[in-house]
């Protein structure tokens, strides 16, 4: 008897209750990744995510072979490729960890109905967040759509299962089905326009837990560590987590053990990290309560919101040449890494949304397509909070300045410097806004603005009083 494993965003053997299912039958296991794009609707992963997933997939399957067992890869829609691999396995039973996507779902309900009819026992864990999103409501009854009293809940409220340990041993089937070699998913870009990435990444179970490591020796520093861009303060373990590399139980779990063993109670820089992984589940938690929310504004109100057209300005924005260098610093950090820092990503939308006024379903599509990290569920509520249509969101009156902002959170500029190379001899004092430095200045940095540098794309103020027109003309307040 064999009983198949659908690997999705887990892929990791620890912490992976179906897995654990799967192996509990005593029986032979055949761990399968389906590569189907076609199933996941408008949001197909992105180029970057595809980088990622081949290396993860990669690393999934090496670790399988220690063991004995092996990936199988196939390509087609879920549906039919676990009908056919059924047939060729003979499998009684299929297990799964649970999506929140509106078209995984689709695919989790189809597939579940095509396994009832061929009498498969089928079983799906959560084994992407810290609770089951149906347990966590307020009082009334409802879904939360404020994040503090959410926070609070998840603190009060019933404990986080802990996480189990990777099987010790996984029972091979006496023949293996079909399986694509890694190469024929196509998944790495051609031309390699992410060779860079390698530099900064390592995809895979083992790079998740590495990176632990590293936040776990450093955690008390995270709160005043994080929001420094030209600092390296945060986990960077968003990739990791989106594909399921390491699950939120186990990050938590060992959180909690580390400020245990080192201290009496979680640290403000411990407590401050499990607060961002309480965002990620808040964000979960929306996406199953609101699938409708990565295409429409959440607050309905904004569906009305004349946004501007213009593709010349979108394509500053993508590329890094607004002329706001913290901005196109962080534009740029994106293109070259797949990742952009949270508190740039902040200040990138806002200045997409407000200054020029573009549709942050636009934006939204960009990171979609550029970060290794893209998540339907965080990256929708990112936007739809900084175009202020969302839960929870800034008020679309508060309007970040870039220069301020800038000056900020990267003092020296040497975030900019990093990404931003033909602005790197700029005096601190010039860095965030080289339109107002002295010609001499300029000239003895070698910056010529309108040539090797952009002027501003708009003005701050008349970027900021355009915005605001725009949300009297809806009255949204
Ligand atoms: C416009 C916009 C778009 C975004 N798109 C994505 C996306 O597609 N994928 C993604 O994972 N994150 C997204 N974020 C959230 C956040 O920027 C990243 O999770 C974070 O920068 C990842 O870096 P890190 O792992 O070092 O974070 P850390 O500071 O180390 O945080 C730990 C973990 O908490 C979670 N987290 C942190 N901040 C947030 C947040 N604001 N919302 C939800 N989860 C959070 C992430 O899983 C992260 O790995 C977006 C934010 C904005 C403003």
């Amino acid at each position: 008897m064999t009983a198949i494993v659908w690997f999705r965003q887990d892929l990791r053997l620890d912490d992976h209750p179906a897995l654990r299912a799967a192996v509990n039958r005593g029986e032979a296991v055949v761990p399968v990744y389906i590569w189907s794009p076609g199933d996941e609707g408008d949001w197909a992963p992105g180029a970057a995510s595809r980088w990622w997933l081949h290396h993860s997939l990669f690393s999934l399957d090496d670790q399988l072979k220690r063991f004995g067992s092996r990936l199988i890869l196939r390509s087609g829609t879920a549906l039919d490729e676990l009908s056919a691999l059924i047939g060729e396995t003979g499998a009684t039973a299929v297990f799964w960890s649970r999506r929140v996507e509106p078209a995984a779902i689709k695919v989790e309900r189809a597939v579940e109905r095509m396994l009832s009819a061929r009498g498969v026992m089928w079983e799906l864990f959560n084994t992407s967040l810290l609770h089951d999103p149906a347990t966590v409501r307020t009082k009334s009854g409802g879904p939360y759509q404020v994040f503090t009293p959410f926070w609070k809940a998840l603190q009060d409220g019933t404990e986080i299962a802990q996480p189990i340990a990777a099987p010790r041993q996984l029972a091979a089937p006496r023949k293996w089905p079909k399986s694509l070699h890694l190469e024929q998913l196509e998944l790495l870009p051609t031309p390699d326009w992410a060779s860079g990435f390698g530099l900064m990444w390592s995809p895979g179970e083992a790079g998740a837990q590495a990176q632990t490591k590293r936040l776990l020796g450093e955690i008390a520093d995270y709160d005043s560590e994080r929001d420094r861009p030209d600092r390296d303060g945060t986990s960077r373990l968003s990739p990791h987590l989106h594909f399921g590399e390491v699950s939120p139980r186990r990050v938590w779990a060992q959180v909690i053990a580390h400020e245990t063993r080192h201290r009496s109670g979680p640290s403000k820089g411990a407590l401050a990290y499990l607060r961002q992984l309480a965002w990620r589940e808040f964000a979960h938690h929306l996406l199953h309560h609101f699938p409708q929310t990565p295409a429409r504004p959440l607050r309905d109100q904004y569906s009305r919101f004349p946004w501007r057209r213009s593709s010349n300005d979108l394509r500053a924005w993508q590329r890094g040449l607004t002329g706001y260098p913290y901005v196109d610093a962080g534009m740029r950090q994106l293109w070259s890494t797949g990742w952009m820092h949270n508190r740039v990503r902040m200040l990138a939308a806002s200045l997409l949304v407000k200054h020029l006024l573009l549709d942050w379903r636009h934006g939204a599509a960009w990171f979609w397509d550029t970060l290794v990290d893209a998540d339907l569920a965080n990256n929708t509520l990112g936007w739809q909070w900084c175009a202020g249509c969302g839960a929870d969101a800034a008020p679309y009156f508060r309007i970040f300045n870039p220069v301020t902002q800038g000056r900020k959170f990267d003092p020296q500029g040497r975030y900019v410097r990093t990404w931003v190379p033909e602005l790197s001899s700029l005096p601190d004092e010039f860095i965030h806004r080289p339109w107002e430095a002295p010609a001499a200045v300029l000239r003895a940095a070698g910056v010529a603005l309108g040539r090797t540098y952009p002027h501003p794309i708009v003005s701050h103020e008349a970027g900021r009083r355009r915005a605001l027109e725009a949300l009297s003309a809806v009255k949204v307040r």
